[in-house]
């Protein structure tokens, strides 16, 4: 089961962020970088915001990644999440590729137990047929895959935590 339900709307995607989702569709994460000055472009951009070039390569993400921020969601955003609410929004940071993040999820950890700096390791989640998206989990956290109401679920066996 995906960490968001799978009737979520699927990312919009264009000409040129299509090489960033084929990436993830093949299991491999992946940033744009200018080929002249060598800036990293998170999300994908048609022209440099640096150096106005239009030439790009794609650098693949490091293994090691942590919280840059986060957010639980306790408004649906969208009608598909509101059985699931709340969910985390993390901004990930790689700290072996600086000026770059990404906007994500972290499957697996309850309301109380993400914090900022948190070592975070990179996962594929299946989100539809065909769409595989990064997500992340917790250094050293269990290594189940489960979506926000399976860590309520396992949550309601321990000591309700404030936050
Ligand atoms: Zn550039």
């Amino acid at each position: 089961m995906p960490y968001l339900p799978e009737s979520l709307p699927a990312p919009a995607i264009d000409e040129t962020s299509a090489p960033f989702w084929e990436r993830c569709n093949a299991k491999r994460l992946s940033f744009q970088q200018c080929a002249d000055c060598l800036t990293l472009v998170h999300p994908p951009l048609p022209v440099c915001p640096k150096c106005q070039s239009v030439h790009r390569n794609w650098v693949d993400a490091p293994s090691r990644a942590r919280v840059f921020s986060f957010v639980w969601a306790h408004t649906a955003a969208h009608d598909s999440v509101k059985a699931v609410l709340p969910y985390n929004v993390v901004l990930v940071e790689f700290p072996d590729l600086p000026g770059v993040r990404l906007l994500s999820n972290v499957i697996g950890t309850m309301r109380g137990e993400l914090a900022i700096g948190d070592g975070l390791e990179l996962v594929w989640d299946q989100q539809a047929e065909n769409r595989w998206l990064p997500r992340f989990r917790r250094v050293g956290a269990p290594a189940a895959q489960s979506g926000p109401s399976a860590a309520r679920q396992a949550d309601s066996t321990s000591v309700i935590r404030a936050s």
